[in-house]
């Protein structure tokens, strides 16, 4: 190789590294679980146009930052929730576009699930998403791998407030308050059918982790 060759070559590997260096180090700075003293709460399955606007309405009227895992055809079929979720400051993530067990899938249907949502949702918001939350929180090396081969950071359930198992809105309130504890992510639902009680259960929700001396915060805010 000339020394020309050689010089380009060095320039061009440098900058390979450089540009993957500085994407690496951009994601190590994406909040994943919630700041100290706070919880961050996430909503996933929407969006709904039935209960994501109630939801949206409660945060804005209580000033606080949420986290929405969406499903890509509902983000198509619904854009204005998505746009607003942006504007009142919320972040948004990847929940697939099927709602599939991820860790069933192969490298094809991986990309139209994972990669396709992303695409969407980037359309939309003119932001990358950077966190996937596996539908029913399954994953293995095999999606784990794909992810980071893709840039994604996977985020687990967290605690679970169990509102999509048709709990009470006391019942919902309560066990969500009762967990509640620096640093966690929890778990609630938007999208779907029956979130009433969700809906519902928020403001006792917010008011209940008030009460315990927490505050809130997103995690995972696109790129
Ligand atoms: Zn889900």
């Amino acid at each position: 190789m000339s020394s020309l060759k050689v010089s380009r070559f060095l320039m061009f590997a440098l900058m390979g590294f450089y540009c993957l260096s500085s994407f690496a180090s951009d994601l190590s700075h994406v909040q994943t679980v919630a700041q100290p003293g706070t919880v961050a709460l996430t909503f996933d399955d929407g969006p709904s146009p039935i209960y994501t606007p109630q939801i949206l309405d409660i945060l804005k009227e209580n000033n606080i930052k949420a986290t929405f895992f969406v499903v890509g055809p509902l983000a198509k079929q619904f854009p204005k929730l998505i746009n607003r979720m942006v504007a009142e400051g919320h972040a948004v993530g990847l929940h697939a576009m099927t709602h599939p067990k991820l860790i069933r899938l192969n490298t094809a249907q991986l990309n139209y699930e994972i990669v396709g949502s992303r695409d969407l949702v980037q359309r939309l918001i003119g932001k990358s998403p950077v966190c996937l939350r596996p539908p029913y929180g399954m994953m293995n090396k095999n999606v784990e791998e794909y992810a980071a081969a893709h840039q994604l950071l996977i985020i687990p359930n967290g605690f679970n407030s169990c509102d999509q198992q048709k709990l009470s809105v006391a019942k919902i309130a309560q066990r969500v308050v009762d967990d509640a504890d620096s640093g966690e992510v929890i778990l609630l639902h938007d999208g779907y059918l029956h979130r009433q009680n969700t809906v519902k259960a928020l403001p006792l929700i917010i008011e209940g982790i008030r009460k315990k001396g927490l505050g809130f915060s997103a995690i995972c805010y696109p790129q």
